[in-house]
């Protein structure tokens, strides 16, 4: 495909095209970047204000129990549950991910143990999300019992890195960086074949690929809802945990929401017999209110129906930049295959910072991300083939012109 036209007729036959009317994009912005924060959905603001005024103006403390904002986060968890293959009572929208990895691994280290003693390795990629890594450091620093965290750096090296001495597989299913996916149900099928646990982190793939945590056997998983799922900045994560594993998770951070009887104010903590134990405190309300909004809009459509365009949208991509712009110096880092692709392409440039900031200077709106990466990510509830073609024209003319070259794009701010 070569033509604009062509990938309009795309948008015309695509059954997802009229769903991007309930998001609020405005026009004129292709937005690339919804792997890193989903746009807002038009339904955010009504409910925000409703929130505001109605539940927390009008009903103030007992909206507690008028709006059932105590059960939030068990209700949410509810319906996130399908896009990742989580039956019912097994997710709750809570904290961050870091925060949740943190209660993850301590779960996850205790039981390895109770099964093996022995086991002191938690097994990871030196090329996972930085603050997975920073979270499994600061947690074997402070258990302070011979913790090991070993990184390997392909994810061919994975298999041979878990041994007799692991405990946990840490493991996040979509690389940030390049969008590489691994095959959940295989890795984690090896992992228990050596005896240890299986850790996933879905930031990348809650929403955006195809995902099976009971079917692939899982043992806990963590993600969260900015991304993807268009939940708003800083939106609440989740934690998933199968109903087998619930009873023995025991977590440092025993909050009073996690507690059995969280209102009899008890001087002892008793966990909550089920998913409500991963709880800690009181959480966001009106944050996590809008994640609702998201969610209901992925109600409308289905997970295979947003996979078959979200990698239509990045062939076209790495199709149109490989014939567009193949006389300038980018390389794909993202797997072609599409069993290992997320949903996003990745392209090295020697000056991918300076190319991406003049990219969104001109409205595409992409990200960069160390070393020399520019990301482009596919979020198939709002992106139309169109924007995949106007997005690569205006880079082929950023690299032609050189604009990127001008003093202002070399500088960075404090989030790039
Ligand atoms: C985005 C992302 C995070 C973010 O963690 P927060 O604690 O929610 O800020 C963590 N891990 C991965 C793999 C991510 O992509």
């Amino acid at each position: 495909m070569n033509h604009r036209d062509n990938a309009a007729a795309l948008d015309r036959d695509d059954p997802l095209g009229p769903l991007r009317e309930q998001f609020a994009l405005n026009d004129g912005v292709i937005y690339l970047d919804g792997n890193s924060l989903g746009v807002p959905p038009k339904a955010a603001a009504s409910r925000a204000a409703a929130i505001i005024a109605g539940e927390w103006g009008d009903g103030l403390i007992r909206s507690w129990n008028t709006a059932g904002w105590f059960a939030w986060p068990k209700r949410l968890g509810n319906k996130l549950a399908p896009l990742i293959g989580a039956a019912e009572d097994e997710v709750v929208v809570t904290d961050t991910i870091s925060i949740n990895l943190f209660k993850v691994l301590s779960a996850a280290l205790r039981v390895a143990n109770e099964r093996d003693p022995k086991r002191r390795v938690i097994v990871s990629e030196r090329s996972n999300f930085p603050t997975d890594l920073y979270i499994a450091q600061g947690l074997i620093e402070q258990l302070d019992r011979g913790y090991e965290l070993r990184l390997v750096d392909h994810a061919s090296e994975l298999t041979g890195a878990i041994d007799e001495n692991t405990a946990l597989g840490m493991i996040t299913h979509v690389n940030y960086r390049t969008g590489a996916m691994h095959d959940m149900a295989a890795l984690t099928r090896i992992i228990h074949e050596k005896g240890a646990l299986a850790v996933w982190d879905l930031a990348h793939s809650a929403g955006a690929v195809p995902v099976d945590l009971n079917g692939a056997n899982a043992d806990y998983a963590v993600g969260c809802t900015y991304k993807y799922l268009n939940g708003g900045p800083g939106s609440p994560a989740f934690i998933w945990v199968p109903k087998h594993l619930q009873g023995a998770f025991s977590q440092p951070l025993s909050g009073w929401w996690g507690h059995k009887k969280p209102f009899d104010m008890v001087p002892e903590y008793r966990p909550d017999d089920g998913i409500g134990r991963f709880l800690c405190g009181t959480q966001p309300i009106i944050s996590m209110g809008l994640v609702e909004c998201g969610l209901d809009v992925f109600g409308q459509t289905s997970v295979a129906a947003l996979r078959r365009k979200s990698l239509a949208l990045s062939d076209l991509f790495i199709d149109l930049v490989e014939t567009r712009c193949r006389e300038f110096p980018l390389q794909l880092v993202t797997p072609r295959a599409h069993t290992e692709r997320g949903s996003q392409a990745s392209f090295e440039h020697p000056h991918g910072y300076e190319v991406m900031q003049a990219l969104i200077a001109r409205n595409v709106i992409g990200d960069y991300r160390e070393p020399r990466i520019l990301r482009f990510g596919f979020t198939p509830l709002y992106t139309r083939y169109v924007d995949v073609w106007d997005a690569v024209e205006i880079l082929r003319d950023v690299l032609e012109t050189e604009a990127w070259r001008a003093p202002e794009y070399a500088e960075r701010g404090a989030v790039t």
